[in-house]
């Protein structure tokens, strides 16, 4: 008897997770050696399914253990709760898990009491302060421990692991999914459904803004909503688009310094098609993102990021990523010196692409043919 496809779990919940998994659960599926499961956690519910919808994926099982309000341990509880009768039904040969949620720690530590090999996906990234990012930094480093196989997406990546004692034959240096995701999307040419987006490809500057992180919820947000009105005002020929997360605990933050102000453009997050598009067209992008500090990088758009550290120094290197921190004034200056100083501006503003070639995902699939017996790994990322 000939064996069956292997099948690869794959959990994921929010929406970054979703852009980052779906390249590899896409190749996963036109490889004959595999059969993709892909379990969705429902955090972010309706950004999942307009990501699971640009890449043509229909979610096999749905926990569907977001709840309003609900607490970090009572997420944790219901993942366990929920996906171990999955994996159990399931019995998959492999169960990967992308970046540094509460979802994946949860889902790797349930795999491994089932003895399911975990596979990490953007694995290694270190602010090397484990309360900051919070809760994202303990979340990678406990799934670090418990992973058989680590996808790092940059050799930086690779040696923090290393640095823990991780074997370093169990490490392979992907790149990144995200720009497998951001050169796929792109290519499809998304249009804007907002009409207020569409004129501003008509050659207008506009400062994209998006915030997010827990760290920054209250006072810190609040000075960064200021600065925005001081630049709105500063600049009237600028246009400062906004889409904001759906967490109201942001929206109190933000919002009600930008009242008013005929130059700042509010919106609903974005489907990633059109995300994509206004990064293109951006002159400067503020954000405390993640993804977005890995894919504006490639599209050559200065990135100002509104934290003090971040686990992704491979762009600050590559000088197209500054690190300002959340204070009303920084924000203003660093902003206004790219927008008055061409010299400045050029300085940061080149194509560099660190985070990935767009062939992630075919190393990730081989590193997962590796692990599972049927293939062999390809060399690594060079970045
Ligand atoms: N993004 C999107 N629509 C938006 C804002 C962001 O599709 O309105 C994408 C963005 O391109 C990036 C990802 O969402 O790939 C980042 O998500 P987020 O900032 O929520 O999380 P983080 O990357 O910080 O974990």
């Amino acid at each position: 008897m000939t064996p069956g496809p292997l099948r690869v779990m794959t959990v994921y919940g929010t929406r970054p997770e979703a852009i980052k998994v779906a390249p590899l659960l896409r190749g996963l599926g036109e490889d004959p050696r595999f059969d993709p499961v892909a379990v969705v956690s429902g955090q972010h519910r309706e950004m999942l399914d307009q990501v699971n919808q640009i890449f043509g994926i229909v979610p096999d099982v749905d926990l569907d253990v977001f709840a309003h309000g609900q607490t970090l341990n009572g997420l944790m509880a219901k993942v366990f709760e929920r996906l171990d009768p999955v994996l159990v039904k399931a019995s998959p040969h492999a169960l990967v898990v992308q970046g540094d949620t509460s979802t994946v720690a949860a889902a790797a530590m349930a795999a491994f009491y089932r003895e399911i090999p975990v596979v990490h996906l953007e694995a290694g990234l270190r602010s090397g302060d484990l309360r900051s990012p919070f809760p994202e930094e303990a979340n990678r480093r406990v799934t670090s421990q418990l992973a058989s196989l680590h996808l790092a997406p940059t050799a930086t990546a690779r040696d923090n692991l290393l640095r823990e004692n991780i074997t370093a034959d169990d490490v392979v240096v992907t790149g990144n999914t995200v720009i497998d995701a951001l050169l796929h999307t792109s290519r499809q040419g998304v249009p804007f459904s907002d009409p207020r987006l569409v004129a501003l490809e008509e050659g207008r500057r506009v400062l994209l803004v998006t915030t997010h992180r827990r760290e920054s919820w209250g006072t810190a947000m609040q000075g960064v909503g200021r600065a925005l009105r001081v630049l709105a005002e500063r600049y009237p020929d600028i246009e400062v688009v906004l889409p904001v997360h759906r967490n109201p605990l942001v929206r109190e933050a933000l919002l009600p310094a930008l009242d008013g102000l005929p130059n700042v453009l509010v919106t609903e997050p974005l489907a990633y098609g059109e995300f994509t598009r206004l990064m293109a067209a951006s002159t400067v992008v503020l954000t405390d993102s993640g993804g977005v500090q890995e894919e504006a990088p490639s599209l050559g758009k200065p990135v100002l990021v509104l934290r003090s550290n971040t686990e992704r120094p491979e762009a600050v290197t590559a000088g197209t990523v500054r690190l300002i921190g959340t204070q009303e004034h920084d924000v203003v200056r660093q902003v206004s010196l790219l927008l008055d100083d061409p010299g400045a501006y050029r300085e940061m503003a080149h194509a560099v692409n660190p985070y990935g070639d767009g062939n992630a995902t075919t190393r990730c699939v081989a590193a997962l043919a590796q692990l599972l017996g049927v293939g062999e790994r390809e060399p690594d990322f060079a970045g």
